[in-house]
């Protein structure tokens, strides 16, 4: 019976439509809830010249989820994901080498596996994900964190933090998020090790560009099970650009230059990324 419980669960790639379009009914058949067929995820605006890389620029929570709130000011971790995505894709138009598309341009809630789903649906060839942290009161904690994903947390607060983050899919219990089958797992873990690699590669390029413009914690980059990350086919990291409770952090997010400043790191990260993957051909 598990059996063919599993054999009847969607293949990644397979729609829900193929899905659904082989019912083996038995005296045993089981009834499981699928998204209604013809759901697709909305296809984002891309921006720039036809041809070049595409990368994707998340900007973390949104709608009924603001993510972390600026004890002081009340600010959303929602709203300066999105003003800082939008800086970074605006610096990245402006320097003509890549395509760009955001996940959400404005206030909405997307669940974190929607949200590589729509890089993997436009073919992205990097997918940046841009978070905020939030420390306890009377921590001194501040500066930006590069993740990329591991099943193995680095450390106890990666852990934590990923599964704050994760936490986004669980809604009244219910977790949004779509689970897969062992057989399908295994075979995204081998193409997912590759860009695992990658996305490392991408963080230190990323820590080494960024230097002077975003202020790193001394243990820049971390590693946890991050659901947002857990796209197979590109690389993919997750940047949490300061803390909210923060003074110093929350005025840097607030600024133009503060935010001028992440987009210009990244796009120079972005740039040599590429020229790299070009001259390695
Ligand atoms: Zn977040």
């Amino acid at each position: 019976m598990l059996a063919s419980f599993l054999l009847q669960m969607p293949l990644p790639g397979a729609t829900d439509a193929a899905a659904l379009a082989s019912p083996r009914r038995s005296r045993y058949s089981l009834t499981i809830p699928l998204d209604p067929p013809g759901t697709i995820l909305p296809k984002p605006r891309i921006f720039g010249p036809a041809g070049r890389p595409l990368v994707v620029i998340d900007a973390g929570h949104g709608g009924h989820d603001p993510g972390a709130v600026s004890p002081d000011t009340g600010r959303r971790e929602k709203d300066v994901t999105l003003a800082v995505a939008q800086a970074i894709k605006a610096e990245l138009i402006r320097s003509g080498r890549v395509r760009v598309a955001l996940t959400r341009e404005d206030d909405r809630f997307l669940v974190l596996g929607e949200r590589s789903e729509i890089a993997h649906g436009i073919k992205a060839d990097l997918f940046i994900s841009i978070h905020a942290d939030s420390a306890l009161p009377g921590s001194t904690a501040n500066g930006a964190t590069i993740y990329t994903l591991s099943e193995v947390a680095s450390d106890r607060e990666a852990q934590l933090l990923a599964q704050r983050e994760n936490r986004a899919d669980i809604i009244n219990g219910v977790n949004l998020g779509r689970q897969r089958t062992e057989v399908a797992t295994i075979l995204l873990d081998l193409a997912q090790r590759e860009s695992m690699d990658a996305s490392a590669g991408f963080a230190n390029l990323l820590k080494r560009e960024a230097t002077g413009l975003i202020p790193f914690r001394p243990d820049y980059h971390r590693m946890a099970g991050f659901v947002v990350l857990k796209a197979p086919d590109m690389p993919s990291i997750l940047l949490e650009v300061g803390y909210l409770t923060n003074a110093d952090d929350a005025e840097r997010l607030a600024s133009e230059a503060g935010k001028q400043n992440i987009a210009r790191g990244i796009r120079r990260a972005v740039e040599i990324h590429f020229a790299r993957k070009l001259a390695a051909r």
